[in-house]
């Protein structure tokens, strides 16, 4: 019964993920994935050896669980959806440090292990805890960053590969001692080092991570957790843990993989750090003269124009502007204009953002493109409305190769006729350069709260 209902919650968690794949099926993606949990819950808590007092303690952990996740879920922004899930990949890999201790000394009673069962039973706890390990800081750290209490600038110790190096060798000998042990009390020595090791490793990794990667940290973070999980699994022989751990672990990769291959980066030199380090010192850079814009000629402009694209960003989120905007664009379609939206793949702070804010005001998805299917429509737009996004439109990234988001491609709007530019002020994007955009002939600033400034450009229609 119980391997059966494994299999049917992990075809559910399958289902799950090809669903959240595409917006207009992400919904039903969202209840195969709670259907497959309930299953694995319902499943893994009845299968274990128990009395009825144990099951009570789990139930009432879960339900204290399941009110503290609602609670948050109903509580957090849509802005501050990043920080949540760093914080939950954090527990992720704090739960398999603890499964691996316990497994741990659990094995010290159990003589059931012996030959080559014992030496994998002794990596798969190994393993798990230093990954676990790497993760719980990795994820407070970029927690921390996310939230603005660390700097985003990457910390850069001297020697810092070679420390990181040495101190992956030290883990792999660490290991072979361990094994060596076969199980005996001394082997807590080498645990104990190693997981202070991964800690500083998790720590030292994403603190040497610059602003501008981020995203990439978080879908690296994801796909660390899912190995985590992965590594529980093997540890109290679960497989529907095995099952979901290698789904996220995989997942997590090929959305690090895509992310990178949206910021031209490679992968490799992101998770080695240092890159952005520059980024602020671009910050306060005078760049020329710019000009400035009201709401109300912004909506003249808007009725002159055959063709409009719109390129929201994180400011769009901040401010909850989409509702606005989806009016605008009813009213300007309405009119004949052909309106469009573009969106960078790295644009807000979370995969997918700008997606799932136009989603919710119920802007059409056909007109909502990726900047690859909008990059070459620019030269033949009339006006391209900013609203709230800053690194993913500024053209340093092509115009200072080595600067600081030199080579991420960027969403190219100054080609367009009339480039309008929402927001606060002239201060930089989360990666903390400044933008030439600003001081383009073509570009016009249009200050504001970016939801007060839509609203007004909306009453002007
Ligand atoms: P940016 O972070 O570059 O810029 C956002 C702009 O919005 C700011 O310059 C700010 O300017 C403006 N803003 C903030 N609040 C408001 C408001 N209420 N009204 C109007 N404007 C506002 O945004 P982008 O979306 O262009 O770029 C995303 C950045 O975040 C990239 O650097 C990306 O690498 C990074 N990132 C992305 C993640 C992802 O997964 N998508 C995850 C983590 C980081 P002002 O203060 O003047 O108003």
């Amino acid at each position: 019964m119980v391997s059966a209902a494994y299999i049917i919650a992990g075809l559910f968690f399958i289902m799950s993920l090809a669903g959240l794949s595409n917006q207009e099926t992400a919904k039903k993606g969202n209840y195969f994935g709670m259907i497959g949990m309930t299953i694995a819950l319902i499943a893994t808590i009845f299968s274990i050896e128990h009395d009825s007092t144990s099951i009570t303690y789990i139930l009432v952990a879960v339900l204290i669980g399941a009110f503290i996740g609602i609670l948050l879920a109903r509580k957090v922004d849509m802005t501050e959806m990043p920080e949540l899930i760093a914080a939950l990949h954090s527990f992720v890999g704090l739960a398999a440090v603890f499964v691996g201790y316990n497994s741990f000394i659990t094995l010290l009673s159990d003589t059931s292990f012996f030959g080559t069962m014992l030496t994998i039973h002794l990596v798969e706890i190994y393993l798990g805890i230093f990954i676990g390990a790497i993760t719980f800081t990795g994820s407070v750290v970029a927690f921390g960053k996310l939230h603005g209490k660390i700097r985003s600038n990457p910390l850069i110790l001297p020697f810092k590969d070679a420390l990181n190096v040495v101190l992956l060798i030290v883990s792999l000998i660490l290991m072979i001692f361990f094994i060596v042990e076969e199980g005996a009390q001394s082997g807590f020595i080498y645990l104990g080092v190693m997981t202070a090791i991964a800690l500083f490793l998790g720590w030292h990794m994403v603190m040497a991570i610059g602003g501008a990667d981020m995203p990439v940290v978080i879908s690296f973070l994801n796909s660390l957790s899912g190995w985590a999980a992965a590594a529980s699994g093997f540890m109290l022989s679960n497989d529907l843990l095995i099952i979901t751990g290698a789904l996220v672990g995989s997942s997590g990769a090929i959305l690090s993989y895509i992310m990178c291959q949206g910021m031209n980066r490679n992968f490799f030199s992101v998770i080695t750090g240092g890159f952005g380090n520059e980024g602020a010192s671009g910050a306060t850079e005078e760049m020329g003269e710019y000009k400035q814009i009201n709401p109300e000629d912004v909506a003249e402009m808007l009725k002159q124009s055959d063709s409009v694209i719109i390129t929201p960003g994180y400011g769009m989120a901040v401010a909850q502007a989409q509702y606005p905007i989806a009016e605008i664009t009813k009213k300007l379609r309405d009119k004949g204009i052909n309106v469009r939206f573009g969106i960078h793949p790295v644009a807000g702070r979370l995969p997918g953002h700008m997606n799932v804010l136009l989603a919710e005001a119920k802007v059409p998805y056909d007109i909502v493109l990726d900047m690859e299917e909008i990059n070459d429509d620019f030269p033949e737009t009339d006006t391209v409305l900013v609203i709230g996004a800053n690194d993913t439109v500024n053209p340093a990234a092509i115009e200072n190769p080595t600067g600081p988001i030199g080579g991420m491609p960027v969403l190219e709007v100054w080609k367009a006729k009339n480039v309008i530019i929402m927001k606060r002020s002239m201060s930089t994007g989360y990666a903390g350069v400044q933008n030439p955009l600003f001081f383009k002939e073509n570009a016009y600033m249009c200050f504001g709260d970016a939801k007060e400034t839509s609203e007004a450009i909306l009453n002007a229609l």
